[in-house]
């Protein structure tokens, strides 16, 4: 310890002394803070959250010491501190009045470790014997010395800019911003090529998850109106659906939350441009927006998250007349005899809701339905789907689209082939394609700071901290290589992540047991393994699959579709019959399913599920009497609910 650092210490006993914290912080630096910066930090700590105050607190002072006046440990810290000269600040969190709250929020930093907790240079080290030890190695020393080896902060703009203004992107933004980081995102939604464009906020809020799943309850009131009048609504037989209603209310409900983003950034202040952000320097970013205006903007760091985009056939005419998911939620018409190309999430979604808004709809299927879901299930949803209107063209690919007559909708003629070489020809108001998505990844500059990319699929591969193989520079969300393409999984891998550059945590993102539904009009939710995956894991002998079919008490009364529901959970024989998976087709899977999947999360096994008492009459309490198993070959059709 040098002797310019002088010996000292001060104790946080309550909130007034934050104001003293910040003058002796000043005084062992040998700066001074003017009084307009000490009375802003004092405000500032007046409004700011829990994680706001700790992180303030990390950062008074070259050694913090999280402590109890009561605490053995934690003195003994300080009376080592004090023996070796160290200065430090001790915030007793017995004596303050947020201490329990500090406290608990504090755990989540530091894993939960027991006081005391030490940082230095803003580094949690751990308790009293880590300090210990740290200092039996010299490590203690070297740590207290090694802040000036980091970057200057005002080197830069920002200390992170955000390119993508998505889910991840916009969590990933706030959460650093909360830990007083200067942040910039930059959004920019490049125009369909039919021209289709969209606000802040990225995919599920614009051209995903949202307008996807209103639009789905649009379809599931037509079924609800039919329901209705065997519970004696008597309504007219002619109702009809109108497409620039629906399309209007769910384009201004988006519209608020664009706003509302928007708002959200403001208040967390994050700088939000809306321009296109690619690398021209290893730390400068170029953000052109949609006047061609260019501006310039340097960083620490950079966090990559800006998404994926619908991927077209490369065929004649695909994209002069065919749609996407991106320009189908705002259409200005309804789309009419509708061919949907594709057999996955998006594909079967959008057939399904548009079918049961009346219309007639086909899908064209490349190979098999939901690849990568239980097939069982996957057949399930195919053939619902197709009781209920939807048609289904296997084994074909469209070859060439034509249009025949243009008009909203127009008429187009679809030239598609067969694997086995044989053509058919149909005509279609409307093209869909749902064939996948391409990572926004190509055109942002990546080679500059030398990023890799899957050269493939244009996927960026990380460690398991979100981290591209270059270390200032983070991925998250839908252009990770390897991840599940999900709103929730973008979110939480960018709020640990900035919580871990800028918060002192080690947590990292689950990306296991992650729980999603596809919203088909029959639901489907899952988390964990299809019952192909257990087998392949664990051995068609290890594996015991528990299953049945059940009918929602409300379908009975419209004597709506019996045997079609179905629940099936799949446990590991070896391990406890642990659950390794679960499946329900049902309405509302979605619900059901997120509370399974915390259970999951836990460790269930199926004596826990057993054990459980259901909830009468709901769906989900079939998953707490399942007794049949498949070896066993026994009868799981059901008569009533
Ligand atoms: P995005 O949300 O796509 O955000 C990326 C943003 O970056 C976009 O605004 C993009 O315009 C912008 N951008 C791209 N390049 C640049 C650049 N160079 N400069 C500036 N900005 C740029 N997930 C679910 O969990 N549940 C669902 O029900 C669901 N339904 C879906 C339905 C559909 C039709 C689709 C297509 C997806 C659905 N998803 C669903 C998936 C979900 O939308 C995505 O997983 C999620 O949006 C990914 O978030 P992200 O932050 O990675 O990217
Ligand atoms: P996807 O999962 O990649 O599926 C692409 C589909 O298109 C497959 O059925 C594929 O068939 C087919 N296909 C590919 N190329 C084709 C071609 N040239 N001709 C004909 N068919 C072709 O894509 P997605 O449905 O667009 O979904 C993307 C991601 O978004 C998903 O992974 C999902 O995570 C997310 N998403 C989530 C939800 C939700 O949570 N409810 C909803 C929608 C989307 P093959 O099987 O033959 O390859």
């Amino acid at each position: 310890m040098g002797n310019s650092v002088k010996k000292g210490k001060v104790v946080i006993a309550n909130e007034k002394q934050v104001k003293s914290l910040c003058t002796y912080k000043a005084e062992i630096r040998s700066y001074k803070i003017d009084e307009k910066e000490e009375s802003e930090w004092g405000k500032n700590k007046a409004k700011s959250s829990l994680k706001t105050e700790i992180q303030q607190y990390i950062n008074s002072s070259d050694v913090v010491i999280f402590s109890k006046s009561s605490c053995d440990n934690c003195s003994k810290v300080k009376d080592l501190l004090d023996e070796w000269n160290i200065p430090y600040f001790a915030v007793e969190l017995d004596q303050i009045s947020n201490g329990q709250s500090l406290t608990k929020e504090l755990s989540k930093y530091t894993m939960g470790t027991e006081l005391p907790n030490v940082f230095v240079k803003e580094s949690c080290i751990g308790g009293y014997t880590d300090v210990l030890q740290l200092s039996k190695d010299g490590l203690f020393q070297k740590l207290l010395e090694g802040k000036h080896d980091k970057p200057k902060e005002d080197a830069y703009d920002y200390d992170l800019i955000v390119i993508g203004g998505g889910s991840g992107g916009l969590a990933a933004s706030k959460e650093a911003a909360q830990y007083g980081k200067r942040v910039l995102v930059l959004d920019y939604v490049k125009p369909s090529p039919l021209g289709t464009t969209w606000g802040l906020g990225g995919t599920c809020v614009n051209v995903g998850c949202i307008p996807k799943k209103l639009m789905h309850q649009a379809a599931l009131l037509r079924q609800f109106l039919k329901d209705s009048s065997k519970y004696g609504w008597q309504i007219e037989d002619n109702v009809q659906h109108n497409w620039d209603i629906m399309t209007e209310s769910i384009q201004n409900y988006i519209g608020s939350l664009n706003w509302n983003y928007r708002v959200a950034l403001m208040q967390n202040k994050v700088k939000y441009e809306n321009g296109y952000g690619e690398f021209v320097e290893p730390h400068k970013i170029k953000s052109t927006n949609s006047k061609g205006k260019v501006k310039y903007f340097t960083a620490e760091k950079f966090l990559i998250a800006t998404g994926e985009r619908p991927r077209y056939l490369g065929i004649p005419g695909d994209k002069e007349y065919c749609i996407t998911s991106d320009d189908l939620f705002s259409l200005p018409y309804c789309p009419g005899k509708t061919l949907v190309v594709g057999a996955s999430y998006v594909a079967l979604e959008c057939a399904g809701f548009l079918a049961g808004l009346g219309l007639d709809v086909t899908v064209m299927v490349r190979s098999i339905l939901l690849r990568g879901f239980d097939q069982q299930i996957a057949e399930k949803i195919g053939e619902h789907m197709e009781e209920h209107g939807v048609k289904f063209i296997k084994h074909f690919v469209p070859t060439k689209i034509e249009q025949i007559e243009a008009g909203t909708p127009g008429k187009l003629n679809i030239t598609s082939q067969s694997t086995d070489g044989s053509e058919i020809m149909e005509e279609y108001n409307t093209v869909i394609l749902a064939i996948g998505r391409d990572a926004c990844t190509r055109t942002i500059g990546l080679d500059i700071p030398g990023v890799k990319i899957n050269e493939k699929t244009g996927k960026i591969p990380v460690n398991d901290e979100e981290q591209t193989n270059v270390p200032y520079i983070y991925a998250i969300g839908d252009v990770l290589e390897g991840m599940l393409e999900l709103t929730p999984v973008a979110i939480q891998a960018g709020r640990l992540l900035a919580r871990r550059l800028y918060g002192n945590s080690r947590i990292k993102c689950d990306y296991i047991n992650v729980p999603t539904t596809v919203f088909t009009p029959l639901e489907y939710g899952t988390c964990g393994l299809s019952e192909e995956n257990a087998i392949l894991k664990y051995g068609e002998e290890n594996i015991e699959v528990y299953h049945s079919y059940f009918w929602p008490l409300e379908w009975t009364v419209p004597g709506r579709d019996n045997n079609k529901c179905y629940a099936k959970v799949i446990c590991n024989i070896k391990d406890s019959e642990r659950v390794v998976g679960f499946h329900v087709l049902a309405p509302n899977a979605g619900e059901i399913t997120q509370g399974f999947a915390a259970a999951i999360k836990c460790g269930l096994t199926k004596e826990q599920l057993d054990s459980t008492i259901g909830i009468h009459p709901v769906c989900a309490e079939i998953f707490t009497t399942l007794s049949v198993t498949k070896r066993s070959g026994g009868s799981i059709m059901q008569a009533g609910c």
